[in-house]
């Protein structure tokens, strides 16, 4: 009953600026000596980067990624030069770029859908078994009866669609993009993305090779990159993004707490009895809880960003604010949650839009699942000048909410005479 985390636009835009990059920079009918002497060896370059960052992380499905682009840019780039450097084809042009153009969309679509499931090494050698598999048939066509194999490639099936493509490409690629699509929607993750945009940016370059004459080697380049990127984002938000909540984790706070200034408010919110849902509800509903929890703290007001601490608790930072900017969005945020009633939800029971999600939690009210959460709150002095100290007095005040009653509010400060000051509820 897991619901997959949100689609994001951050998963997309560094893949659709580089590979934009990429169409801006094959499009140019002249390019200086120094970027022309650079894309012909970022290919290579960036196969041997990529490469060993996806065995580093283990990522073997883009490592077969980047070994199809390449090999297409490998052998389109031979056929590219002789075109260039003679003004004609090569005689074995066509039966290379149709072939190229069909395989590409099978092998990218292939590997990009094939999650790694196995042990490392059953997976790399049954990927590379396919690779050879495949490769290794048409090269043996290609050698043995070439003109069959170039007639059959070439076969007009709807006369009225004319590319620039051979007409069996066109299916492939919509159905690779249609799969690798499908493959971000159930799960949105920046390798996914980077991926479905890469197959969109060589589909786009194929018929524009023999045209344009840096494309090849500038998209060819640009789409190793934009993979390799995914892989290092994946990395970055291994380690510094909360899977479950998509908030940052305790690594961001960390780092983020070194560098904040001489102003500021940090607050502790916990989820009251939150043992308590997981235990009447099952470690699913609590999961939900803790997503829902850390929805409302993403859009708390007064330049709070949260932040998951572990557990079910979170830790919001007000850099550069003081109490009194704080008071109310920390107000509000208890509020909200209170009022929220969060139905437990699995795929078929979904609200279809926000509309039917608010009237099915207002029609329902008292049905679902109540939750409320304390809050701990304080901020820099002379006395607890770093911030683990002021974290620590914010954990102080925190205890002291949950002492009171819970949901609600405390603040640690001198200003109470170091004593912690529980505001009253709401209500
Ligand atoms: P209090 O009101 O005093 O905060 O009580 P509590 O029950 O909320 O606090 P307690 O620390 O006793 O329980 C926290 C529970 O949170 C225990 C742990 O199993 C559960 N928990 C921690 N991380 C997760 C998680 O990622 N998902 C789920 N479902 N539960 C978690
Ligand atoms: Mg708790
Ligand atoms: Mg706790």
């Amino acid at each position: 009953m897991r619901t997959p985390p949100p689609h994001r636009l951050s998963h997309f835009l560094p893949p659709a600026l580089i590979l934009g990059a990429g169409a801006v920079a094959g499009s140019l009918a002249d390019m200086s000596s120094f970027f022309v002497s650079l894309f012909n060896v970022l290919p290579t370059l960036l196969l041997l980067l990529g490469g060993a960052l996806c065995g580093v992380y283990g990522r073997l499905r883009q490592l077969f990624l980047l070994l199809v682009v390449y090999l297409l840019y490998y052998q389109l780039d031979t056929q590219v030069d002789h075109y260039q450097g003679n003004g004609t084809l090569r005689d074995d042009a066509p039966l290379v770029f149709h072939l190229g153009s069909l395989l590409l969309p099978l092998l990218y679509g292939v590997y990009g859908c094939w999650r790694e499931r196995t042990h490392p090494l059953g997976d790399l050698l049954a990927r590379s078994a396919v690779l050879l598999a495949v490769l290794g048939l048409a090269d043996l066509l290609a050698r043995a009866w070439p003109d069959a194999l170039l007639g059959g490639m070439s076969t007009v099936f709807w006369p009225a669609l004319q590319g620039n493509l051979v007409q069996l490409a066109y299916p492939l690629f919509l159905m690779a993009a249609g799969l690798l699509l499908a493959v971000y929607l159930r799960q949105p993750r920046p390798l996914h993305a980077a991926q479905a945009l890469g197959l969109l940016a060589l589909w786009w370059m194929l018929p524009r090779v023999f045209v344009l004459p840096h494309v090849l080697n500038t998209m060819s380049s640009l789409a190793m990159l934009a993979l390799t990127v995914a892989v290092v984002h994946e990395a970055y938000q291994m380690a510094y993004r909360d899977e479950l909540t998509g908030l940052p984790g305790r690594r961001a706070l960390n780092e983020r707490l070194q560098r904040l200034g001489r102003h500021y408010v940090l607050a502790m919110v916990d989820v009251d009895h939150f043992k308590r849902l997981n235990d009447r509800y099952g470690h699913d509903v609590g999961d939900q809880v803790l997503r829902m929890v850390a929805a409302h703290l993403r859009r708390v007001g007064g330049g709070g960003k949260a932040y998951r601490y572990g557990g079910e608790e979170f830790t919001l930072v007000f850099a550069g604010r003081d109490l009194e900017a704080c008071r109310a969005p920390l107000e509000t945020l208890r509020q909200t949650v209170e009022e929220y009633r969060l139905q437990v939800r699995d795929r078929h029971t979904r609200p279809k839009d926000d509309e039917q999600g608010r009237a099915s939690r207002t029609g329902l009210a008292g049905q679902g699942i109540a939750v409320t959460v304390s809050i701990g709150v304080a901020f820099r002095t002379e006395e607890q000048p770093l911030p683990a100290d002021v974290i620590k007095a914010a954990d102080k005040a925190l205890y002291a909410a949950k002492g009171a009653g819970r949901n609600r509010i405390s603040v640690h400060g001198p200003r109470y005479r170091g004593a912690v000051r529980v505001a009253r509820r709401a209500g």
